[in-house]
């Protein structure tokens, strides 16, 4: 079942979707050659915590950080650890906040110093795909409207979605029903509704889509090593159209469409 949430509630998502967004802006000025990914990850859990928040990863199903950082191949659910940043990587960010009993959850993913124009456009490629996700989040669409603009975006483009990771809704947990893969034909699935709030998060690789998972038992990597990209942001579908809960400082309002679809 999906759980419609009222504006109140979506009010409170939207606070917790402040710090999110604000501790990846704050992550996004540490991310240099040099700095370690344990670093990015203390950095975090202190502003998470500094604003009354609680890093919803931390301890989920045991994982042992409060924040996933992955680096170039990793996908998703990197472990912040010993690993340095080095010129030209690409890191992705993905942050979970639980306040006052609501989450939010939203990643990007940022070059270090100077990168490859393939890693830039793959970059601008995934950001992009999600923005085209999220103006389909309408009601009256349904469901596999979002899954499928952001496999037609993509691979118009020349990459590959990765297709065992998913979104989801969110609302009190972090997980809540439906799941939203990043691939699919339009018109299946639910009916979109007002007070529907998704985690919508494509993850999009250079070369094939399979995936493997480290020997951490958390890191999932591209199988053939190729670079990949993830972007995310929590969204809400209100009267209007849908709002995005989780934008800060250094989203880009110059583009009138996503600015109208901010909270
Ligand atoms: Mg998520």
């Amino acid at each position: 079942m999906i759980i419609r949430k009222s504006p109140a509630q979506i009010d409170q998502i939207a606070r917790a979707g402040e710090i999110v967004a604000g501790c990846l802006d704050m992550l996004r000025g540490k991310c240099r050659p040099g700095a370690t990914t344990a670093k990015l990850d203390a950095a975090a859990e202190r502003f998470i915590r500094e604003r009354g928040g609680i890093p919803t990863f931390k301890g989920y199903r045991g994982f042992p950080a409060s924040i996933c950082v992955s680096p170039n191949e990793v996908v998703v659910h990197g472990i912040p650890g010993d690993y340095t940043l080095a010129e030209g990587d690409i890191i992705s960010l993905d942050v979970g906040v639980t306040l006052k009993g609501w989450v939010a959850d939203a990643a990007t993913t940022v070059g270090v110093g100077e990168v490859s124009g393939q890693a830039r456009r793959l970059m601008d490629v995934t950001e992009a795909s999600l923005f085209k996700a999220i103006s389909r989040f309408r009601q009256g669409n349904h469901l596999s409207d979002i899954s499928s603009a952001v496999q037609e975006y993509v691979e118009h483009n020349g990459y590959s979605v990765v297709r065992s990771l998913v979104g989801h809704g969110i609302g009190r947990d972090m997980h809540e029903e439906p799941q939203i893969p990043n691939f699919g034909v339009p018109g299946g699935g639910p009916e979109l509704e007002e007070g529907m709030v998704f985690a919508i998060e494509p993850m999009v690789n250079v070369g094939e889509h399979q995936v493997k998972v480290g020997e951490d038992r958390w890191a999932v990597s591209t199988a053939d090593g190729s670079l990949s990209a993830h972007f995310e942001h929590t969204v809400a579908l209100s009267r209007e159209g849908p709002k995005i809960l989780t934008a800060g400082m250094a989203f880009d309002r110059s583009n009138l469409d996503a600015a109208s679809m901010l909270w």
